[in-house]
């Protein structure tokens, strides 16, 4: 090879025409949507105790689908994942000034929904060939104001809640799971979403199933399910017909679900088990497809457990690749081409993941809530830089992921993006 056999520098790239695109809908769909248009009920909640508190046909038949699929007790649904966080929490009892250890490696709000009742979140390192929070960094944190614990099965893989859970009864901590990436995931058996107190899925546009926006909480705990609702739907007008006798944090949203999505996120629920077992098969051809490059490692799957692959997260080492990675993948997407109707966001394979949460100017400026800095003021956690050396790590030289693994993706569109990093591991000198 010689280096203007590189796409980078002009060669013919592996690949030219487009991935395919990754779109769930369907007839099914159509036929759902159209149900509910024709049925003049686009919503059916009530935000008072009547019958309408608890929503209308296809939210509560999603809920009681999604809780049998996942093998929860109860589902309650919401807008978004990021309103699962937060009512969550609010049905926990989190409140101002209690602390809550959070990922750093993760969407925003996996790290800012304790901020919406007043509590601050504490960051704690992860595992560095999983990416999930790491129970070993955790006991250090905890102080008196602790009050709970949100782990993210991030990419895909459920966190250590063996570690987790084990931190948690002995301190008294109620444990939220971030499920969003992680549907039909498991861990010894169990899906993941149970398996703290309190798991949360997304059916963002993202997801590996969705249905705009919305997701879903679920739980085995009868009086978190029902203080859950509460907060979604404007608890206080509930409460007192309700006779609550416990009144904190029922300050309601209104954070429901409407009868169009529900039921495309029924017809979604319905797919969703083959969606996720031909990313499973793509993701393990890529990995085995790379594992003869030295400088490329996936960083396994935890023991006894599944992953679900929202994405393929690899580690790559610029020691022996004698290259930095950002370098070698601009000549990986070179070699390959963008998704069909997503051109403008060109090849999906890309250096780190979001940025580590508490870089952002909410933590480095500590102002959220009012100009006096609440709830960060009188609080003595920290968000320097350096605070957590592996997520730093990870994101600034090692980890990269690739979303060219999803259930659209042949095994031949699979096979060209194996060729890309054969390639240029090959070409890699010309790189420097
Ligand atoms: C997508 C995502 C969320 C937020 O989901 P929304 O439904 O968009 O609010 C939260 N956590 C993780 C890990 C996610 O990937």
């Amino acid at each position: 090879m010689n280096k203007h056999d590189l796409a980078l520098f002009g060669g013919n790239p592996v690949r030219t025409t487009p991935f395919p695109r990754y779109n769930t809908m369907g007839q099914e769909e159509r036929e759902a949507v159209l149900r509910v248009i024709d049925s003049g009920d686009l919503s059916k909640f009530m935000g008072a105790w009547t019958d309408g508190f608890y929503g209308g046909p296809e939210v509560r038949a999603l809920e009681e689908e999604w809780a049998v699929e996942i093998g929860a007790e109860r589902a309650v649904s919401v807008n978004s994942a990021s309103s699962g966080l937060i009512v969550a929490l609010g049905a926990a009892g989190v409140g101002p000034h209690d602390e809550v250890i959070v990922s750093p490696y993760s969407m925003c709000i996996s790290a800012t929904a304790p901020l919406f009742w007043g509590a601050v979140p504490v960051f704690c390192d992860v595992e560095p060939d999983t990416y999930c929070v790491d129970p070993a960094e955790m006991e250090a944190l905890i102080t008196p104001r602790t009050k709970a614990i949100l782990a993210v099965d991030i990419f895909g893989q459920p966190a250590d809640f063996d570690g987790i859970m084990e931190i948690a009864d002995r301190h008294g901590l109620i444990v939220i799971e971030d499920a969003a990436q992680a549907p039909l995931a498991e861990l010894h058996g169990k899906r993941a979403g149970t398996l703290g107190h309190i798991g949360v899925f997304s059916l963002n546009c993202h997801k590996h199933i969705h249905c705009g926006e919305g997701g879903i909480a679920v739980t085995n705990d009868e009086r978190l399910a029902e203080r859950m609702c509460l907060i979604r739907n404007h608890a206080e007008a509930a409460a007192g017909p309700r006779h609550e006798t416990d009144l904190t944090n029922l300050v309601g949203y209104n954070m429901r679900m409407t009868e169009l999505e529900a039921s495309v996120a029924r017809c979604q629920l319905r797919k969703l088990h083959p969606l996720v077992e031909t990313r499973r098969s793509n993701c393990a051809a890529t990995i085995e497809g790379l594992e003869a490059l030295p400088g490329i490692r996936f960083g396994g799957i935890r023991e006894n457990a599944s992953h679900s692959f929202y994405l393929l997260p690899f580690l790559f080492d610029e020691i022996r690749a004698e290259v930095g990675r950002e370098r070698f993948l601009e000549a990986v997407r070179a070699e390959l081409a963008p998704t069909r109707g997503r051109e403008k966001e060109g090849v999906k394979i890309y250096g780190g993941y979001v940025q580590p949460i508490y870089w952002l100017p909410i933590f480095q400026q500590r102002m959220a809530l009012g100009r006096n800095g609440f709830p960060f003021a009188d609080s003595g956690v920290g968000y320097e830089r350096g605070l957590c050396p592996t997520v730093e790590r990870l994101h600034l030289k090692e980890l990269f992921c690739s979303d060219l693994m999803h259930a659209a993706m042949a095994a031949t569109d699979v096979e060209d993006v194996v060729t890309a990093f054969h390639k240029v591991w090959e070409g890699r000198s010309f790189l420097k």
